[in-house]
């Protein structure tokens, strides 16, 4: 694991302390989202809240964590490789350094854009004749290959990869020429893609979101200040209040005593990310004005109304598909059990060489509960299949314990394209979907029966308006124009990598 500890000082020097610590990668078998971003103002001290919420967003990424604060002129900046808890761990050797100040931002790392690496996790830190500038970023940016090739071109330097510096240099450019609100102005125009962010300029704190509102964002209130975080659970663990999601298109200034929303940049169309319902956000979270657990619930319920089927149990692919699993059991009357038991400390597993680890990996991970399979016809229901090879496995396992039958059911249509607005599914090849009709999936998964839900039921239970929602991975119709992978910015070599195929 690589820590990093950097000062900023009143004229924008660096010092950089970095200690070199075992990496390990996160599990491959679902999507990862991008990022976490979190912000902080009004207390005394920022860092022990955005501490807890970034703790609390620890779903959204698991590769770098990292929180920035500011005070006396000062940004102090601490972050590093690994699990928040891994790198604000009194092993990180970073006990007698307190990251002062009443104002901070935080941020976790999944990377969809720039490689795994130290460079590339945030917050980043930039200085310039303003002051002293950080960014926390979840999305991605389509058209930062393009900024980049400018911004070096006008003569700024990059330390990374990472589409998020991209977005700090020409926010830093355009605030310089044209004062802050002004520049954040322009940069939303100019910068295309998915972001939620938080930003420190000097003690001044922005929750920024893009025009199409991808990825969410909220704000809270809580005693002595307000906070800005990706998902409202974290609002939960620090004891705030919420208070709203940050609009698409929208700057907020959040204050010590108060939010002042500052500006919203029009768009025509929303593409709030469908796949946050289905998979990534926390069940416990409201994004935009719908609990993510009851839209998980009314998945559960359409499946078992548009692919109904005589069975004696449902099981839930744990955890990920457990509020679906739970919704299909009450429209369809047929019980709910836990089958499968999931080992709560594997969370992170290495990619296996060969097939017989593969599969004892999986074995680590979950095992069946041979009573309640033995004989029984089995509704099997998980959130979505990207590749298909942990439902495989699973069935395998189920069948081995006895299973009469194994009919799959799938809270999320065939994902068929790929994502460039911050989730890492970056090659149609990664998709068992991708030009193979149900019944061949099903044969593949060596399934009885297999039901993927409708995108109009998707919509329906997600309780938006189709024309809201980005459903480009699962309809192959971008809401924005993007160009192939180059538009994430990444080699063939930094493409996701499948753990276990
Ligand atoms: S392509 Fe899919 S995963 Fe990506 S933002 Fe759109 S709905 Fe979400």
């Amino acid at each position: 694991m690589d820590i990093t500890l950097i000062m900023l000082d009143r004229r924008g020097a660096l010092t950089v302390d970095s200690q070199l610590q075992d990496s390990d990668p996160t599990d491959g078998q679902k999507p990862n989202d991008h990022c976490a971003v979190v912000g902080i103002c009004g207390t005394d001290e920022s860092f022990p809240y955005i501490l807890a919420s970034l703790k609390t967003l620890q779903h959204r990424g698991q590769e770098s964590a990292g929180i920035a604060t500011y005070s006396d002129g000062l940004i102090h900046l601490k972050k590093g490789m690994g699990l928040v808890s891994e790198v604000f761990s009194s092993r990180g050797n970073f006990n007698d350094i307190t990251l002062e100040g009443k104002v901070g931002i935080g941020h976790t790392r999944y990377s969809t854009a720039g490689s795994k690496s130290m460079e590339n996790s945030g917050p980043f830190l930039v200085s310039n004749s303003v002051g002293h500038l950080a960014i926390s970023h979840n999305g991605e940016i389509t058209n930062a290959e393009r900024l980049r090739s400018e911004l070096l071109k006008s003569g700024m330097t990059f330390r990374s990869s990472s589409d998020t510096e991209v977005m700090l240099m020409e926010i830093s450019r355009n605030i310089v020429n044209h004062g802050i609100i002004p520049g954040l102005k322009l940069s939303m125009e100019r910068l295309k893609g998915a972001y939620s962010i938080t930003l420190m300029i000097n003690d001044r704190l922005f929750a920024i979101r893009d025009p199409m509102g991808f990825r969410p964002l909220c704000i809270g209130k809580f005693q002595g200040g307000y906070a800005a975080a990706s998902e409202s659970c974290a609002l939960d663990t620090i004891g705030a209040e919420f208070l709203r999601d940050v609009k698409p298109g929208e700057i907020i200034e959040i204050m010590p005593d108060d939010i002042k929303s500052i500006l919203t940049v029009p768009s025509k169309k929303l593409a709030h990310c469908m796949f946050e319902y289905v998979y990534f956000a926390r069940p416990d979270s409201i994004i935009d004005g719908r609990e993510v657990y009851s839209a998980r619930v009314a998945l559960g319920r359409e499946l078992a109304r548009e692919y109904p089927v005589e069975a004696d149990v449902v099981f839930a692919v744990p955890d990920s598909g457990r509020a679906q699993a739970l919704g299909f059991s009450m429209e369809s009357g047929i019980e709910y059990s836990e089958g499968l038991i999931k080992n709560r400390f594997s969370e992170r597993t290495f990619i296996m060489p060969t097939q017989e680890l593969r599969n004892s990996a999986l074995k680590l991970k979950l095992n069946v509960i041979s009573s309640e399979v033995r004989g029984k016809r089995i509704v099997l229901v998980d959130d979505s299949i990207v590749r298909g090879n942990t439902m495989k496995r699973i069935v395998d396992l189920l069948r081995k314990a006895g299973a009469l039958e194994v009919h799959v059911r799938i809270g999320c249509p065939q994902i068929i394209s790929p994502c460039y607005f911050g989730v890492d599914m970056k090659t149609k090849d990664q998709f068992i979907a991708a030009g193979k009709t149900v019944d061949e999936i099903a044969k593949e998964l060596e399934v009885d029966s297999l039901g993927y839900i409708s995108t109009d039921g998707l919509v329906r239970s997600i309780q938006k308006e189709k024309h809201d929602l980005c459903l480009a991975c699962v309809t192959g119709e971008y809401p924005i124009n993007v160009h192939g992978p180059t538009a994430a910015g990444q080699s063939e070599l930094e493409r996701f990598i499948p753990e276990d195929t």
